[in-house]
């Protein structure tokens, strides 16, 4: 058997080509046009590559993006009150400090300081809990588990009663992910890495989603033969020239062979996961106009239809 690609770089694509559109409605119709606000502590290299596509997907979409670039020592009051002031601003829609934070700065007073309706992350507990509560509509839901659901969607396969197994429990994937799944009526299971036999669990998935951080980490023999795989690490390993190159949790050629649908990487779920960043923004900045439906997804998903 050859798995079907998944091809989230295309459906990614016709995704921003709506926002796009959408945007140019808010604008005409409204005067107000989405604007998201990136903060940027530091010069990670990896975070600033991230802003850099956000930044570019925002600009070809019609969004008016600003990216604050503050030192790697800045203290957490100076960050706050940077936040405060985004909070306070009419044009900023969405709000996004890149993570992770220098050490000095706690996280987690971060996220909360972030107002929650300009929370395009999805990660300050009011909307963890809309998600935790099923109150999609209300909820910035994060943009990596948005993006797992589209496409999902995308490959039509059927969630109600699905056994579904996500490997990986971090707040900002794995968990969010299997709530997501469970809404939809999945039977879902967690795996971690105190799940012992974890084969005996994937093996049951007909969807199976791995955001673990280890380069192939899922092998073909933890697969069931026709499942929709969905492969959700960033691995940067070096090829045999040499070279730096990206590479998922799932070992792609091995189960390729068994899956019957599955993501690359890249071209999978990172591009999803900017484009669901653009969808939340807009819905933002839709919701500050007090347009109807602000938070509804732009048409592709089926998640109402199928439930
Ligand atoms: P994380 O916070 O490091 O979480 C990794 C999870 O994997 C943890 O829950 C961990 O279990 C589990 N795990 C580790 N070793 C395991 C093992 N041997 N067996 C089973 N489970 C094991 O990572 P993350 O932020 O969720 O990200 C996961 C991957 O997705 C990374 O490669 C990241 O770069 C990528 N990512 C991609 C996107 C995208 O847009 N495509 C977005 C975000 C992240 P414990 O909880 O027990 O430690």
């Amino acid at each position: 058997m050859s798995a079907a690609i998944i091809d989230g770089e295309a459906f990614a694509a016709r995704l921003r080509a709506r926002i796009a559109v959408e945007v140019a409605r808010l604008k005409a119709d409204h005067g107000v046009t989405p604007g998201l606000a990136v903060v940027l502590v530091g010069d990670d290299p990896a975070s600033a590559t991230y802003v850099r596509m956000k930044r570019k997907a925002c600009e070809e979409a019609g969004l008016a993006s600003r990216v604050l670039e503050l030192p790697v020592e800045t203290r957490q009051e100076e960050l706050l009150a940077r936040v405060a002031t985004l909070n306070a601003d009419p044009e900023v829609h969405g709000i996004l400090v890149q993570l992770p934070l220098p050490p000095q700065i706690d996280e987690r007073a971060v996220v909360r300081a972030v107002d929650p309706d300009k929370d395009v992350d999805g990660f300050h507990p009011l909307n963890v809990g809309r998600v935790a509560l099923g109150e999609l509509e209300d909820a910035f839901v994060p943009a990596t588990p948005a993006g797992i659901l589209r496409l999902l969607d995308e490959t039509g396969v059927e969630l109600r009663g699905a056994d579904a197994v996500v490997i990986g429990r971090s707040a900002i994937v794995g968990r969010p992910t299997a709530l997501l799944l469970l809404h939809r009526s999945a039977t879902v299971t967690v795996c971690h890495s105190r799940t012992r036999d974890l084969a005996s669990h994937t093996r049951r998935a007909d969807v199976l989603v791995a955001a673990v951080g280890m380069p192939g980490f899922v092998t073909a023999d933890m697969v069931k033969p026709g499942a929709t795989v969905i492969d959700v690490g960033i691995n940067r390993v070096q090829g045999a020239d040499g070279k730096g190159r990206l590479v998922g949790d799932v070992d792609f050629d091995e189960v390729s062979r068994v899956a019957g649908s599955l993501t690359p990487v890249p071209g999978g779920v990172g591009p999803m996961t900017i484009a669901m960043l653009l969808e939340n923004t807009l819905a933002a900045a839709r919701r500050a106009a007090g347009t109807p439906g602000a938070n509804k997804p732009l048409g592709e998903s089926q998640t109402e239809a199928k439930r």
